[in-house]
């Protein structure tokens, strides 16, 4: 998030390249230089740019109605999304609420928590738990549960009360625990900190299956999000997975903690769910969620004019229809140790590559300064910021993550192309992502 915070600095954007065309996994800016999408921007386009399926069908949609007001209308397209959807979680995770976003999608999924609590007679659960290294959004409950300190500090003391544990890296295990105990160390974290602040104060625990902007790609180790279900479920806590970038297939399952075996109570999803093509959010839940709120209140308290946009739903099912009929979700699946396998091939020998991890289309680096101890480069170099500027002068665009996130995290460079990337284009990320970072250390003298 670093990345984009400082992308969003006005200095920083007034000297962005403008873009001015797009297909597939490409992109050209004014001047027509070429650019290969190998993050998918930041996580977003994994059907490339200009599918025309999608955009006619956004296009049919807005020839009939843009935006039936969801609270006047329902419409095909949002009918159709929420089955697609029901069908592609399985389980009980049959209802849905649709935003413009991933930050709205977890504002809803905290507000669905605290309302299913107040429903059941558990009003004094007004507390979550999350992690640190982890980043939620933007709005503000969703950013006091971020642990970002970067992004987060200006904002402390407006926060909705919580606590945050560590996350669970195999890769950077906690004190005390290995790579292989990282996991059950962790979950034992999370029981601890339920009994330490009481478990009829805790909503619920918001975690990332698979850690995204504020960590790089780190899949929750095996046996942890089990783990979780378990301590939730035994404290009345709700689970809350946030997928916004993890899921919509990105991790080779449609749901990112369907690869754990589990089902949360409530989860986000936003990036992929339309590609890019339109914003478009959702928080969904179980139906014995859904359910207590609708005996005690009728219906989830909720309603943004934009809710259940209708060409959003429409690009929605678009994506989802052609992600289903061209079989991409296992295609990513399938491409995961093979894109890892090349990274490893393209940096073999280059000492500052500490790690390669992820899963699916969202892979990602972590450069240390020391292989053994692994010590990140100082923050002052910049090191991702530098790589992010190199890639793009050599056409390719990467998703840095910002160094040293709360002095822990090394620099990092997340790939998430495009599902649909033909084998030649993930070759051409690989190879430039192995030159641009080349590029950098030789450069920096490293
Ligand atoms: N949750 C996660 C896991 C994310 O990665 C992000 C964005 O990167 C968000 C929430 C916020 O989504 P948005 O930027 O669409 O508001």
């Amino acid at each position: 998030m670093s990345s984009q915070l400082e992308a969003t600095s006005l200095k920083d954007t007034n000297a962005l390249p403008k873009v001015v065309r797009a297909r597939g996994s490409y992109l050209w800016d004014a001047a027509g230089k070429q650019y290969i999408d190998g993050s998918g921007g930041p996580a977003v386009y994994c059907l490339g740019h200009a599918n025309a399926e999608v955009n006619r069908a956004i296009c049919d949609q807005l020839a009939q109605i843009a935006h039936g007001y969801r609270y006047n209308f329902s419409t095909d397209a949002l009918e159709e999304l929420t089955e697609i959807i029901r069908a592609r979680c399985g389980g009980t995770l049959r209802e849905m609420v649709f935003v413009t976003g991933g930050s709205e999608a977890v504002e809803s999924c905290l507000k669905i928590a605290l309302q299913y609590q107040t429903a059941i007679g558990q009003k004094s659960r007004r507390k979550f738990i999350s992690r640190q290294r982890s980043w939620h959004g933007n709005t503000l409950g969703a950013l006091g549960l971020s642990g970002f300190a970067e992004r987060t500090a200006a904002y402390e003391g407006a926060f909705i009360p919580s606590v945050k544990i560590s996350p669970a890296n195999a890769y950077r295990p906690i004190a005390g625990a290995t790579a292989d105990t990282v996991g059950a160390a962790c979950a034992a974290e999370l029981e601890a900190a339920i009994l330490r602040e009481g478990p009829e104060t805790v909503a619920g625990f918001v975690f990332e299956p698979v850690v995204g902007a504020a960590g790089g790609c780190v899949p929750a180790p095996e046996g942890y999000a089990k783990a979780v279900r378990e301590i939730c479920s035994r404290y009345g806590v709700l689970m809350i997975s946030d997928e916004v970038m993890s899921g919509a297939g990105r991790c080779g399952t449609w749901r990112a903690l369907a690869h754990d075996g589990v089902e949360p109570d409530i989860m986000s999803v936003a990036k992929g769910l339309a590609a890019g093509y339109q914003p478009l959010g959702a928080a969904i839940c179980t139906t014995g969620v859904w359910q207590a709120i609708r005996v005690a209140d009728g219906a989830f308290g909720t309603g943004h004019t934009f809710t259940g946009h209708t060409a959003a739903c429409a690009a929605g099912v678009a994506v989802q229809k052609i992600v289903a009929r061209e079989g991409l979700v296992e295609k990513v699946a399938a491409n995961g140790p093979r894109l890892k396998s090349w990274l490893a091939e393209a940096f073999a020998g280059v000492e500052a590559i500490g790690d390669i991890r992820g899963r699916g289309h969202f892979i990602a680096l972590e450069l240390v300064a020391d292989r053994v101890s692994k010590q990140p480069f100082n923050k002052d170099r910049k090191l991702f910021m530098k790589i992010r500027a190199q890639a793009m002068e050599n056409g390719l665009i990467c998703y840095p993550v910002g160094g040293n996130v709360d002095g822990v995290s090394g620099d990092i460079v997340i790939l998430a192309p495009p599902y649909n990337c033909t084998d030649d284009e993930l070759t051409e990320i690989v190879d430039k992502t192995g030159q641009s970072v080349r590029q950098v250390l030789r450069a920096e003298g490293l």
